[in-house]
Parts: structure tokens; sequence; C-alpha cells
């Protein structure tokens, strides 16, 4: 059994031995094909959301995190550094697929329910992203920094520098070298960026999502994971939105920023989610250039309901709440892969 495996199994036992805020144990997933109809979901609060597979391990750290009295940041930033420093996690920190340099660059944000905002871009060498992104708005006067001046902070700031590319990333840089065809990998082996909505005992929002970003993207090339209000938004009167997929879609739309004034203006979590993939997609014209055009929105309002949509299927979410533990979500989507 692998040890992240162990690891959620470890946490899912000892939760039931806890009280009731700490039931959050892992269930398996018995969704196999999009649901019809979407109802609206309501979970107690608090309430986790996390997207792809990998978030079940995260979300289970941020509950322990909530339990233990954490505040929202420091429980997301408990549950993202778990994908970031598994290897066998090919889109998010240690492990990441590189650029077509075989760099592994690196993108993430997090934001509180006082819309405070701290993002990193273009961040290499440094494990943690969202760590750093939790310093920027912790410690700056400002909401992103990149690159170069990313990593000094973060160098500033006691973080270690490592080599991020693992054997098993170079390897498969160097056979897309052999026909070095960009054709951004979504979907594959089910985990990309990971992107989390955390709504506390007390309401409150916060959110945070981090990415090794598109595989073979160009050097330099930037996704909407760290840019508030394309891969994450929130406003802690209505609700909080995230992304993951294509990240040049979604920044054209300023996705998660619409998906939270949706919902202010009524619509549910699945709504919002369904209005923004249905922009998406009128948006692209070229759908038969673009087979590998995904993306994938979760939402939680701020009664607790929460949801998702994908453009095509293959995306799930992980949820976890008291009362049904954590367990991985399947959101209704617009078009299969075979939908030109
Ligand atoms: N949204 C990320 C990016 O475009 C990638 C992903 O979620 O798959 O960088």
């Amino acid at each position: 059994m692998s040890s992240r495996r162990k690891f959620i199994k470890k946490a899912a036992l000892g939760s039931v031995a806890l009280s009731a805020f700490s039931a959050c144990g892992v269930q398996a997933s018995n969704a196999t094909t999009a649901p019809k109809e979407a109802p609206i979901k309501t979970a107690k609060k608090p309430l986790i959301i996390s997207t792809w597979n990998h978030g079940l391990a995260a979300n289970q750290a941020t509950w322990e995190a909530l339990n233990a009295g954490k505040s929202g940041l420091t429980a997301i930033e408990k549950g993202l550094n778990i994908s970031e420093a598994d290897p066998k996690v090919r889109s998010v920190g240690y492990g990441g697929l590189p650029d077509r340099e075989g760099k592994v660059t690196l993108d993430a944000c997090i934001m509180d329910q006082n819309s405070d905002c701290g993002s990193v871009s273009f961040l290499q060498g440094i494990k943690h992203p969202i760590s750093v992104a939790k310093k920027v708005l912790e410690e700056t006067p400002h909401v992103m920094l990149s690159g170069q001046g990313a990593l000094n902070f973060a160098l500033s700031q006691g973080f270690k520098e490592e080599n991020l590319l693992t054997p098993e990333s170079e390897k498969a840089w160097k056979n897309w070298l052999e026909k070095s065809k960009y054709q951004p990998v979504i979907n594959i082996e089910n985990h990309d960026t990971i992107s989390m909505l955390v709504i506390d005992k007390d309401g409150n929002l916060t959110g945070g999502c981090t990415t090794s970003g598109a595989a073979w993207k160009m050097h330099g090339r930037v996704g909407d994971s760290p840019i508030i209000g394309s891969g994450l938004f929130l406003d802690n009167e209505v609700g909080a939105a995230a992304a993951t997929g294509l990240g040049e879609a979604v920044i054209r739309t300023a996705g998660s920023a619409m998906v939270v004034e949706l919902m202010r203006q009524g619509l549910s979590p699945n709504e919002a989610c369904k209005t923004i993939v249905e922009r998406i997609y009128n948006k692209h014209k070229n759908h038969k250039d673009m087979p590998y055009l995904q993306v994938g929105f979760i939402a939680i309002n701020k009664q607790g309901e929460y949801g998702g949509y994908s453009l095509r299927g293959g995306f799930n979410f992980a949820v976890c709440d008291a009362d049904n533990g954590n367990r991985m979500e399947k959101p209704d989507f617009k078009m299969t892969w075979k939908d030109k």
C-alpha cells in the first residue's frame, strides 16, 4: 500500500474514535457516470472541497488542522502541502511535469475571508509554493510575486531551494522532446491542479490552489492558478470558486470571479459553474483543434451549498464534512471527450 493510502487509511481509522467534528473518514467513490440532474447539495459546516483524487489526502490534512483549531489559511496550507510533496502527483509541486525546457515552474495562490490574498507565479526550486503564497499575504504589501523575485523572497523567509524534477518527470519530458508537440495533458492520471475551498464552522471562507501548470508549456508561461479571479476567487459575503483545466481558457473568462458573481445573483454553485463552463465553450470556436480543452470548476456558497461542473467528463472533486466523511463526487459535464 502506498504511503499516501496508508496515511489516508490511518487518518480515516483514527477519526472513528474522535468527535463528530473529526469524522471525516474516506469513503469510496460510487459515482461512475455524471448524474442526469445535479441537485443542490448542502453540507454541514465546516466543509472542504478540493479538485481531483489527490484532494482526498489534502482534505484530510485540512480537516485535521481545522479540528486542531488552526485558521482557514493554515488548514489550507497543510492540506495543499500534501499534494505538493507527493512525487506521484505529477501536476503539483515536487515531481510536477516540467516545461519544454525541462524546468519545473510552479504557480499558487491563497485567499481569506477578508479578501486578503497572496500569490506566486513562475516559481522554481521551492517545493511548497502555497506556503510562499501565504507568506506573501502575511509578510508583504503585495499580492503577487513572480519568478526570481518570488524565489528570492522565499529564500529570505527560510524556504530551502531544491531540485523538483524527479527522474520520472525527467523521463516523461525526454519522451515528449522526441515529438515536441504541444498538447496539454489534461485529465490524464486523474490529477491536475489542486484547488481547495473551505467554509469553516463559523461560515468563513478560505481558498487556495497550487500547480506545476500545463506540462510542456513555454518557459515563462503562467496559468490561471496564481491569478486571483481566474484560478481562485471568493467573497466572504457570497461564496468561493476555484478552477482546474486549461488555464488560458479560465483566464479568458475570469472564471472563478464570474462563478462567485453569479452566485451573488442567486445561482446555485452548480448553476454558476455550469454557466461559466458554457461561456468558455462558446468563446472557443475551434474545438476541433483543441481536443485537450477541458476546464472544471468547484464552488461553495455562504449557506454551505456546494457543486461543480466541467466541460468534459472525467473531472471529480473530493468533499469532506462531518456527516458524510471524505469522499469523491463527480459533477455533471457538458460533453464527452469524443464530442467536438
Ligand atoms: N489550470 C492549470 C494551468 O493551466 C492546469 C490544470 O489545472 O490542469 O496551469
